[in-house]
């Protein structure tokens, strides 16, 4: 079926671009020890780990990565240079994934199929239950503009009868995006637009912020990777090559942003 095709074609563009990350991040050896040196898989089962408990050192840095959208429904599939947004940020994902457990970050996805649907409420229930350090949630943007751009929640909203996020998540957020902003401007494989406040996203000035970041209690940002009817972004989003650029700049933007912050307890609040 023409669904089953698709689903192989990324599975095995995935293994070579996770291939090909890895070869080019070779040169970028995590330069402190701060983080774990190995990323437990997360498991429901409490199974054979024991050689792996860590003693009494710093616990690894918490991503949660959240593919926004779901392949083949929804307002992610409108496709200008080949791919949509949806397949982009599924395989962008995957790749980051790839490398920053790599890296030594403990990193679970808000899911694991790339055609199933999933709620905003509950992709930041998933990030909530990980306590994770960061809840990234990738997607493209479109409209007659060039460039990245991160939209944090400067203030709560509210959604349904849910308020939210709490003010030291709003916080948090926004001093990870300027951080992570910094890093990315500095060599950015495309041009930054800056951090932005969610207020001014079509959602967050309906209800204060978006409904990802009302429910979240750990940091939310939410990454326009670029914009896909744009003739610069498009093709470059939809190129392999430009995935692995781009996702080899925000590994490595993450790395110096968390590095620094040692042990995770300490990662959320003191800086
Ligand atoms: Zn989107």
């Amino acid at each position: 079926m023409f669904k089953d095709k698709i689903t192989l074609t990324l599975i095995i563009l995935n293994i070579i671009l996770a291939a090909l990350v890895g070869i080019l991040l070779q040169p970028y050896p995590l330069s402190s020890g701060n983080i774990g040196e190995s990323a437990p898989v997360v498991n429901d089962e409490p199974e054979h780990h024991s050689d792996a408990a860590p003693e009494n050192g710093p616990s690894p840095i918490k991503i949660c990565l959240d593919p926004g959208h779901t392949i083949g429904t929804g307002n992610g599939n409108r496709s200008y240079f080949g791919e949509s947004e949806s397949e982009i940020v599924w395989i962008m994902t995957l790749m980051l994934e790839s490398k920053l457990t790599e890296l030594g970050y403990e990193v679970i996805k808000t899911r694991s199929d790339p055609y199933q649907e999933m709620t905003l409420p509950e992709r930041s229930k998933i990030a909530n239950n990980f306590d994770a350090d960061l809840l990234l949630s990738l997607h493209c943007d479109l409209g007659n503009q060039s460039g990245y751009a991160f939209f944090v929640p400067d203030k709560p909203g509210t959604n349904e009868d849910k308020t939210g996020p709490p003010s030291e998540v709003s916080k948090r957020s926004r001093e990870l995006a300027e951080q992570l902003d910094r890093e990315i401007k500095q060599v950015g494989p495309i041009k930054s637009r800056g951090v932005k406040s969610e207020e001014f996203t079509y959602a967050g000035n309906l209800q204060g912020a978006l409904t990802i970041s009302i429910y979240a209690e750990v940091p939310i940002i939410t990454l326009e990777l670029g914009f896909l009817d744009n003739e610069i972004d498009g093709p470059f989003l939809a190129s392999a090559a430009g995935k692995i650029l781009w996702v080899e700049t925000l590994a490595q933007a993450i790395n110096e942003v968390f590095k620094d912050s040692g042990a995770r307890s300490e990662a959320s609040g003191k800086r």
